[in-house]
């Protein structure tokens, strides 16, 4: 039996990142820039007005105030789209809306709200300094600044700043296929009636969800009978179609357990079996060439927990993320907990914060590993220590949050945002 950190050390050492391709910027929620982008050219391309207003010199408005008002013709209209900039006369004002080029010879713009219409042209009694309300070219990034590193994943906003940038295109890293077997002659699917001795699949519907918050669609789900001939075929046709494979039941130690030996048979290399955390000690880890395959227990919070620890990050490391180690962070214990096994356990934990703002958390009620109710409630994990047996109500202990997608900090390293 190995450690959990050694489990995850040699599945990542194992995982390869997915080759690189173009791809179009709409469509690229979720995946990982592959390239790392850089300003092709000042943005702002061009000083434009930051609000409905009018385009003045602040030497014709000088002295302005409420009893000594500025008069200023309007000798002019500017609006977002325009062409033809037009050219500010001394002692006159240019109608000018958000987003319009900023007139030849103006240095600053008035807002609407701050003028008073008189006939065919304007008052203003306030004072105006030079570039007011003028979005300035160049004044975001000015030429070669580096926007966006590889490796970040791509937001929402993100996609709005490339495509500001005028990027139709983007390379990203792949997204794995996925091939997902769950095994059990108890199995039904949910929807029919329940026969006695059988359960609901939850397995293969959470593990597709699971994989569906990373971006990521199963190329195969499949359930099959304790059989080794429905196994084997299934795995195998996983095996054909996918980049990773993952099977959940059916590799412990009982004697339908037949996954493990269906690997060797297949031609998979057995990495290791047995993991000493809990729940999800059984699990098996192998590979086909570069091909990753995942044994996961059955036990429905053992299967999701062993996904979340360990499949998750070999995904995320083949679609490009960098890091994917989850931030651990400490927690104030709200009740004492106990164990009896030698293995990291991963306690189903719910944070919150008590009246003094301490950061606390709470086990979640129904910690045995066919309970999906207390990993459904659970917001994080609570790493109870391999060594350890029991931990005081009051102690810090370390957490992490149970997160289901790829998030990691977006990586800029424009000088301005990182000074
Ligand atoms: P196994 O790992 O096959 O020994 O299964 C362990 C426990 O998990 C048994 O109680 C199974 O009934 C249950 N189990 C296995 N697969 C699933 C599944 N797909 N959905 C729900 N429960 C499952
Ligand atoms: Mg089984």
């Amino acid at each position: 039996m190995i450690n959990f950190e050694e489990a995850v050390k040699i599945i990542s050492r194992n995982t390869l990142r997915l080759p690189a391709t173009p791809h179009a910027l709409a469509d690229s929620l979720g995946y990982v820039l592959a390239e790392s982008i850089k300003a092709k050219g000042p943005v702002p391309r061009f000083d434009s007005s930051a609000v409905d207003g009018y385009a003045v010199r602040i030497e014709d408005i000088r002295n302005a105030s409420r009893k000594n008002p500025k008069p200023l013709p309007v000798c002019g209209k500017v609006m977002a789209g325009d062409k033809v900039i037009p050219i500010l006369k001394k002692g006159h004002a240019i109608k000018i809306f958000t987003g319009a080029p900023i007139p030849i010879n103006t240095n600053a713009v008035l807002m609407q709200e701050d003028t008073e219409e008189t006939n065919g042209g304007i008052l203003f009694s306030g004072t105006a300094e030079r570039n007011d309300n003028i979005r300035k070219h160049g004044e975001e990034f000015s030429k070669g600044d580096m926007l966006i590193r590889r490796g970040t994943l791509i937001t929402p906003p993100i996609i709005g700043l490339l495509a500001s940038l005028g990027y139709q295109k983007i390379a990203v890293y792949g997204k794995p296929r996925v091939g997902l077997v769950v095994t059990g002659n108890e199995l039904q699917s949910p929807g029919v009636k329940l026969q006695t001795g059988m359960v609901y699949d939850s397995n293969s519907i959470a593990l597709t969800a699971a994989m569906n918050s990373l971006g990521i669609d199963p190329v195969m789900v499949r359930r099959t009978n304790d059989n080794k001939r429905s196994i084997k075929s299934a795995l195998g046709e996983a095996m054909k179609l996918s980049d990773v494979v993952i099977s959940a039941g059916g590799v412990s130690v009982g004697e339908h357990d037949f996954v493990k030996e269906i690997f060797t048979e297949l031609g998979v290399k057995k990495i290791f079996w047995k993991v000493a955390i809990k729940p999800g000690k059984p699990n098996y880890f192998g590979t086909y060439g570069r091909k990753l395959v995942f044994g996961l227990p059955g036990n429905p919070v053992a299967a999701m927990v062993s996904f979340h620890q360990l499949v998750m990050p070999a995904l995320g490391k083949m679609m490009g993320v960098e890091n994917m180690k989850s931030p651990l962070f400490k927690a104030k214990l709200s009740t004492g907990i106990k164990k009896k096994t030698a293995r990291l356990e991963f306690v189903r934990g719910i944070l919150s914060r008590n009246r003094n703002g301490e950061i606390t958390v709470t086990p979640a009620e129904g910690q045995d590993s066919h309970m999906l109710g207390g990993l459904a409630i659970a917001n994080c994990l609570i790493h109870f220590p391999q060594e350890s047996d029991s931990v005081e109500k009051g102690s810090l202990v370390t957490v992490e949050f149970l997160r289901w997608k790829l998030e990691h900090p977006a990586r800029f390293w424009r000088d301005k945002i990182s000074r």
